[in-house]
């Protein structure tokens, strides 16, 4: 059976995705950074609760450590969405700190799961991304999070190529304008936006790697 993680997936896409997979017969581990809150989901959607919060060092080295042969990374939590900042006057403590969820924690469990990962036969890591950290797009707001995603877009681009040997295949993935907590009201519905991850997280072992992608059609770095 294909085991895949999902990070920040007790609501909005996370969660969807975690319903999607299970649907196909994933088994799910579904992480949240509450454990209450991993369980109640976990519940919903069929998959196994695992607490997760992504900036915890003990957290990641806990799970790393349940974890035997992991399938699927899916590096979907995220926060800050500054909408409302601009580069100029942006506060660096919030750009710090959005860098270390959006980036350093799908970084940090990237590494960890690498040995899981490596006992797969068909391993997968999917970063989620956004348009908004298209190099074409820049200048648009949001400083904190379109920095973390640059990043993380850099991060995807060298980890495929550092696995691509070892047949690791690394996507970043924009889910769209999403009506989640995080999208707001207006967005596409979350299913459409889920299913975009979805995709990623199963590529037959001939698909891409180290590619930005949104709906399965690449997107401009
Ligand atoms: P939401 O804000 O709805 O959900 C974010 C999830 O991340 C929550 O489950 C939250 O948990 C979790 N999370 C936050 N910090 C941590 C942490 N430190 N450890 C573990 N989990 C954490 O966001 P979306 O579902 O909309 O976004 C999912 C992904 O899609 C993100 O990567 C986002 O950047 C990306 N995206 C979304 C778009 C949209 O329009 N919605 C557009 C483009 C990209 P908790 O409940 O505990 O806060």
């Amino acid at each position: 059976m294909t085991v895949t993680l999902v990070t920040g997936a007790n609501r909005g896409i996370g969660l969807e995705v975690c319903r999607q997979l299970a649907a196909r017969g994933h088994e799910v581990l579904l992480g949240a950074r509450r454990p209450e809150a991993a369980e109640e989901a976990a519940r919903r959607v069929g998959a196994r609760p695992v607490r997760l919060d992504v900036t915890s060092e003990a957290d990641i080295e806990r799970a790393a450590a349940g974890i035997e042969r992991l399938d699927v990374l899916v590096n979907n939590a995220a926060i800050t969405y500054d909408t409302w900042q601009r580069a100029v006057t942006a506060d660096l403590g919030v750009v710090r700190e959005a860098a270390e969820t959006n980036l350093y924690g799908a970084w940090r469990l990237t590494q960890a799961l690498l040995p899981a990962l490596r006992r797969s036969d068909h391993p997968r890591v999917v970063n989620v991304s956004s348009e908004a950290a298209s190099l074409t797009n820049l200048g648009g707001g949001t400083p904190a999070y379109t920095v973390s995603k640059v990043a993380l877009n850099a991060l995807t681009r060298m980890l495929a190529a550092e696995l691509r040997a070892e047949g690791v295949l690394v996507n970043a993935v924009c889910p769209g304008w999403v009506a989640t907590d995080m999208g707001g009201p207006g967005g596409r519905p979350v299913a459409d936006g889920a299913a975009s991850v979805v995709w990623a997280a199963t590529l037959p072992d001939d698909g891409p790697t180290g590619g930005f992608f949104r709906d399965g059609r690449p997107l401009p770095w």
